[in-house]
């Protein structure tokens, strides 16, 4: 490894890579359970040094006002990365257990490439906006509206696909001229620290601009979230967790923005091809063990059908096996951690203790003795009611639910307390059309479509979050809004 020391990936403060003052904490290959290597713990010193260095650079340099340094800062750090991107692909599916094969995409290239979606905002966007003149109050006024950075970012994120949530607030914090303190999960420290080594080593980003600070303590989170030197916070995370930051930001009115989780449907109508419907269902939530906020975690198909979806999604979920995700044919890596299994064990147990039935999986895999792995697990016989279909897992689970026509799936789709995603197959348009205007979520996909690109906002309604990431919209939640108005 040449990016990080495995004794002690470090922090960036202020511009230096420097060791944590809290010491060391390991980082663990989730396939194996072995201890990578060691990432520096900060403490609360470190964490003010960092929220200070952001401070001072948003405040005491031109960072906020140089679009065109912003634009090159950020195509100059996609192209670091993409020359380390060997380096950094072999440290994201040690450290997450996520399969080599996403790496190319969502997992790290993808995310990469959008940088350059940034870097085009940077250069391109209508910083000021003429109202023209107006008399209000009999005064002859000429307006403009002016977009300006927000200020200190803190943004904190999870573990799941960390360089596209690190990168989906960086990219945009960072053209809209914020400065950012991000403090990753310590779940996956490594990925973090190895992008501060690039940004260090590798760019003309300026110090304090971006400080990265990674931590076992979760506290740290809390720590930024009351700082009353950050003006906004950019959370990624479980609504429980956004709860408590929403709590804590309160005291000095910060900004919240918050992407949190899902129990997103997959509606099947009558008219799909409900075999083919169901297959594509199975396989989307086993696709990174099923730690993804926006999979499609509870299958609503026609009561009529739903003997055949069942036996359908459990074959296909049945042939998923779960393996190293080294492998370029893996799709279904391990869960994070053992607290991860444990917890996923917990919603089985409570699916067969409300009724469940488990068709396909609901258990450890029988041919691997190493490695937090789960197998693919079809639920069935259970309402909308039960635990498992109210309740986000975040593993490769799904519950398959009756309907009674496409009222009744709008209505159980929408009887959640979250409304982060969905998907609709079908035939008929019109069909499609009112069961899409139904579902109150932020994403939807029709018949496979993908709706996840840097130019497409995504987000939650109710308790999946507040405002957007990505898309212009994403990069507007990183500015405020100053309207000059000069009489005359
Ligand atoms: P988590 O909420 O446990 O932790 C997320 C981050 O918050 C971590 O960095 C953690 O250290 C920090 N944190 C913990 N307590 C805090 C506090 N009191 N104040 C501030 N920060 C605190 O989530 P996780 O287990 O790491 O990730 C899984 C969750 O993330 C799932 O619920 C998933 O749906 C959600 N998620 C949502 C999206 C989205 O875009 N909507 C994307 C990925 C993951």
């Amino acid at each position: 490894m040449s990016l990080l020391d495995a004794d002690g990936a470090p922090l960036l403060i202020g511009g230096d890579l420097r060791p944590g003052r809290g010491g060391v904490f390991a980082t663990v290959n989730p396939a194996t359970e072995e201890t990578l290597g060691q990432a520096a713990d900060a403490d609360t010193a470190d964490l003010d040094a960092a929220i200070g260095a952001a401070r001072t650079a948003f405040d005491d340099t031109d960072w906020s006002r140089d679009h065109a340094l912003r634009a090159h800062c950020l195509r100059q750090l996609r192209t670091a990365l993409t020359e380390h991107a060997e380096e950094l692909r072999e440290i994201t599916v040690a450290e997450v257990g996520a399969p080599v094969m996403l790496t190319h995409g969502p997992q790290f290239q993808g995310p990469v490439d959008d940088l350059e979606f940034a870097a085009n905002l940077a250069e391109t966007y209508s910083w000021e906006t003429d109202l023209g003149t107006a008399k209000p109050m009999g005064i002859p006024s000429a307006r403009v509206l002016r977009r300006e950075a927000v200020g200190v970012i803190g943004a904190i994120t999870p573990w799941n696909f960390p360089h596209q949530i690190n990168f989906a607030k960086l990219g945009p914090a960072l053209a809209a001229g914020n400065t950012i303190v991000l403090k990753p999960a310590p779940d996956t420290p490594w990925c973090a620290a190895a992008v501060g080594a690039v940004i260090a080593e590798h760019t003309d980003i300026p110090a304090g601009v971006v400080n990265i600070v990674t931590s076992a303590d979760h506290g740290l989170g809390a720590q930024l979230t009351s700082d009353p030197r950050v003006d906004m916070i950019s959370f990624t995370g479980s609504t429980a967790t956004g709860r408590a930051v929403m709590t804590n930001a309160a005291a000095t009115l910060k900004k919240t923005f918050l992407e949190l989780g899902g129990k997103s449907a997959f509606v099947i109508l009558d008219d799909a091809d409900v075999v083919a419907a169901a297959n594509y269902a199975a396989f989307s939530v086993c696709v990174h063990a099923g730690q993804g906020c926006a999979l499609t975690t509870r299958l609503l198909v026609p009561r009529a059908h739903y003997d055949e979806a069942v036996a359908a999604a459990a074959k296909t979920m049945g042939s998923i096996r779960p393996g190293d995700p080294t492998s370029s044919g893996t799709i279904c890596g391990p869960l994070i951690s053992e607290r991860q299994r444990a917890r996923v064990e917990h919603y089985l147990d409570l699916a067969r203790a409300e009724g469940g039935r488990i068709v396909a999986g609901g258990g450890r895999p029988a041919d691997l003795d190493r490695g937090y792995f789960i197998e693919p697990t079809l639920i069935a016989d259970l309402g909308n009611d039960a635990t498992v279909a109210r309740e986000e897992i975040f593993g490769p689970v799904l519950v398959v639910i009756p309907h009674d026509g496409d009222d009744d799936a709008i209505r159980l789709a929408n009887d959640s307390p979250y409304g982060l995603s969905g998907a609709i197959w079908g035939t008929d348009p019109g069909r499609i059309a009112h069961v899409t205007a139904g579902i109150r979520t932020g994403t939807l996909s029709v018949n496979g479509g993908i709706w996840y690109s840097a130019d497409a906002p995504f987000g939650g309604y109710k308790q999946s979050g507040i405002g957007r990431e990505m898309g212009v919209a994403g990069f507007e939640e990183y500015l405020e809004s100053k309207l000059v108005a000069t009489a005359g």
